[in-house]
């Protein structure tokens, strides 16, 4: 009876020996030594080897099979980690070496992503009867800024233009009465969407920011996720399916990015649909063909914010079928390089019946619902006239009172007096560059943008700067 005892003890601690074994080895390879207990404590073994080799194996040679390993695994485990744990023992110096700046954009999107399944909320509160929705195109030069003041009292900002358009938006919307955006989207990483929010996430009260699952290395969007991480803010995730808001009449759900893989940053952009009773405003930021492909929610719609300022790789004649606007509005800088909006693009839009505005144009461009009718009111006709000399500091003569819009005389489109905006060359490139491309890392020279161009620099095609 005392022998079967002592065999069922032998045979639990041997089973327990080969377990270990199993499980310690994800941790480190040093867990191999806790075979040898399991091998020589277990009855059945035991008995072979003492048969075929006559090894007897007494009570202290059991007792230290099961202690050793115990010490070798707590020597040497700490110190090579095996292939799973790796990672994470590397020190941080050498992992920022592989890859410098996106392993901190990674470490700030992690910081800041918003991972928590939805909270309970307070739900947006409902339009008054006959209360009205303004959309502000704002004019940013070559860039998107779309600010919406929505009929419940709330706001929506969509993008917020080139970095150097920052102040200028923020002085836009306090000039309108209010201090907070609700609704932050930034549709895409590109400097001349994502440039000017670092300023209006510090210059404003935020409620929810909604961006893409798309990153980017540039310095400009490591100091948007910076601004976001110090306010204490999360990152929404924008795709394809987001309701941001339903309140009676009123709702905005995100249509796009709806399966998009690949490299191109302006297919992940957040398409938005935002609906005020009869009235239907679609915000495509850059998102091009393939993108417009893969939306399968209605997109017909009175106001179409055209894709990618106009360039041919959006804008398709099959969405622009579906969407079949009343009016389209074009965010584009005057005499811009890249040649945007592209008379392929405004045929179409022509083709179509749609009124077209265009920022550099129409200056900012404002439309006003009431649930049932659109109405449209410009800012300024003529840039240039309203542009103050360009030995003046740019800023931005947003209006003073938050008047209704309709009564705003003139007021000076922001982002107009690009010369005396500093942009950045390198000792070798023939670019000039804003102040966060990634073109810069190994040499950044400030220049004032009009003696770049008198220098014969051309504008990066990557950073989008000031033309
Ligand atoms: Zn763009
Ligand atoms: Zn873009």
């Amino acid at each position: 009876m005392k022998r079967t005892g002592k065999n069922i003890l032998l045979w639990v601690l041997s089973v327990f020996f080969f377990l270990s074994t199993f499980i310690m080895l994800s941790t480190s390879w040093a867990a191999v030594f806790f075979i040898i207990p399991a091998v020589l404590l277990n009855p059945a073994i035991s008995k072979n080897l003492q048969e075929r080799f006559s090894f007897q194996s007494n009570k202290w040679v059991k007792i230290s099979a099961a202690i050793v390993p115990f010490l070798i695994y707590g020597a040497v485990a700490p110190a090579t980690p095996a292939a799973a744990g790796a990672n994470n023992l590397i020190s941080p110096s050498v992992s920022s070496s592989i890859s410098a700046i996106s392993s901190e954009v990674e470490k700030k999107l992690a910081a800041t992503s918003n991972t928590s399944s939805e909270p309970v909320e307070q739900p947006a509160p409902a339009p008054k009867n006959g209360a009205k929705l303004n959309v502000h195109f704002i004019d940013v030069g070559q860039g998107d800024s779309e600010f919406i003041e929505l009929p419940n009292g709330q706001t929506m900002l969509i993008d917020a233009g080139n970095p150097e358009n920052g102040s200028q938006i923020v002085t836009y919307i306090k000039g309108l009465g209010h201090n907070k955006v609700d609704y932050l989207i930034a549709t895409h990483p590109h400097a001349d969407h994502i440039g000017g929010m670092t300023t209006v996430v510090n210059g404003l009260d935020i409620g929810k920011i909604y961006m893409p699952k798309a990153s980017s290395n540039t310095q400009t969007f490591e100091d948007l996720l910076t601004a976001i991480q110090k306010k204490g803010l999360k990152i929404n995730t924008a795709k394809a399916g987001v309701n941001l808001f339903k309140a009676g009449t009123l709702n905005a759900d995100i249509i796009a990015p709806v399966n998009i893989t690949g490299d191109d940053l302006n297919q992940y952009s957040a398409v938005i649909m935002l609906t005020y009773g009869d009235n239907k405003f679609l915000f495509t930021g850059d998102a091009g063909n393939e993108s417009e492909g893969q939306i399968t929610s209605d997109i017909k719609a009175d106001v179409l914010k055209v894709g990618h300022h106009g360039s041919d790789t959006s804008t398709s004649q099959a969405f622009l079928n579906k969407v079949s606007p009343k009016y389209a509005v074009i965010e584009v800088g005057k005499d811009n390089s890249y040649g945007h909006p592209t008379a392929a693009t405004l045929a179409k839009l022509e083709k179509i019946g749609a009124t077209i505005y265009r920022t550099d144009k129409d200056g900012t461009i404002i439309f006003t619902s009431d649930a049932k009718t659109i109405t449209v009111n410009k800012k300024s006709s003529s840039i240039k006239e309203q542009a103050p000399p360009s030995s003046a500091p740019a800023v931005a003569a947003a209006p003073q009172q938050p008047a209704p819009a309709e009564k705003k005389p003139e007021v000076t489109a922001p982002a107009t007096n690009n010369k005396s905006v500093t942009v950045y060359i390198t000792k070798t490139g023939e670019k000039y560059h804003t102040g966060g491309c990634r073109y810069l890392k190994k040499s950044k020279i400030a220049i004032s943008l009009e003696d770049a161009q008198a220098q014969g620099y051309g504008p990066c095609s990557v950073c989008h700067p000031p033309q």
